[in-house]
């Protein structure tokens, strides 16, 4: 995939210590992009020859459900089914149905019914209750979460799961993640949906951030992508990282993954470190050194708004 993450605002009241992004809501530098700017963000992306949008920003006090419904109502509108997008984070989706005082089935109902197809499993960095206490006390439980995921999964969107690792982590705070993602999987087959479409791992950037820290290596992700492969045997594809690990990034594919996006933009993680390479054909000649064909993939609408 050729994927943008958009950045439609930085302004956040959540305050997670490992985050070089946000500003909260009367500090200086907030920002909330117009439609118009959003439109010339996609429009640049399919220049690219890239299809797929990814919506993230803060927890925007200011920002209601409907401003959300309305943009993406409006990105549907305009670019039909030739763009697919990630409408939200699950984490975000938490914030917004909270803030309209909906049940997340209802929150869920409301963006389906805007148009959106998919809500990805952001957020969720590592799912404890202990690691969210240390460090992101105000982005809600692991069990808000779940249950949001399951709400939206419910309604017929799609959605993802996610994982970050290299912050201060435990290994059985890892396994606890893996632990968790798996029990949801099956949960979600055994009631008959289609759950999880791939779980994507990435890397802590800890540049300008709060907490701070240092990287992991590139070998200590390539073993938990393999760990995740064997652990997650539910859930299809594995997605590795390449806006986190750059070239390091493919050798995953011999550790279980199968799956990976080249983004031009994600200003969350640019914030923090990361770097965007631009030069697609160049990035795809590495997995091909590496003998992989490679193949390039939609986000496709889920079965269950086939018929709408
Ligand atoms: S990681 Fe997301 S929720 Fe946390 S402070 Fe940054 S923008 Fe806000």
């Amino acid at each position: 995939m050729v994927m943008r993450i958009v950045n439609y605002t930085n302004v956040c009241v959540a305050q997670c210590d490992y985050c070089a992004f946000y500003v909260l809501p009367n500090q200086n530098g907030g920002y909330v992009l117009s439609r118009d700017e959003v439109f010339a963000k996609i429009d640049e992306l399919v220049e690219f020859g890239g299809d797929l949008v990814a919506f993230n920003g803060g927890f925007n006090p200011k920002l209601p459900l409907d401003f959300y419904c309305d943009l993406f109502a409006a990105v549907r509108e305009r670019y039909g089914e030739t763009v697919e997008f990630y409408a939200l984070t699950v984490a975000e989706f938490v914030f917004l149905a909270d803030r309209a005082r909906l049940t997340y089935a209802e929150a869920a109902a409301r963006l389906r019914d805007a148009g959106v197809h998919w809500v990805t499993g952001g957020g969720s960095e590592i799912l404890t209750e202990d690691f969210r206490a240390r460090h992101a006390k105000w982005k809600y439980t692991v069990r808000d979460y779940l249950e949001a995921q399951r709400a939206i999964i419910e309604s017929g969107m799609r959605t993802t799961a996610t994982m970050v690792i290299g912050f201060d982590e435990t290994l059985e705070e890892r396994l606890e993640h893996l632990q968790r993602t798996r029990d949801f999987q099956d949960a979600c087959l055994s009631d008959g949906y289609d759950g999880l479409f791939s779980f994507l791992c990435w890397t802590y950037k800890p540049y300008g951030t709060a907490f701070g820290g240092r990287e992991i290596d590139a070998r200590e992700y390539w073993r938990h992508i393999a760990l995740s492969r064997i652990f997650l045997d539910n859930v299809r594809h594995v997605r590795t990282s390449v806006l986190t690990q750059n070239e390091d990034a493919f050798r995953a594919l011999d550790y279980g993954a199968d799956d990976f996006d080249l983004p031009i933009e994600d200003e969350v993680t640019q914030k923090a470190g990361a770097r965007i390479e631009l030069d697609l054909e160049g990035l795809l000649a590495i997995p091909r050194r590496l003998g992989y064909e490679t193949v390039y993939r939609r986000a496709e609408r889920p079965a269950a708004l086939a018929s709408e």
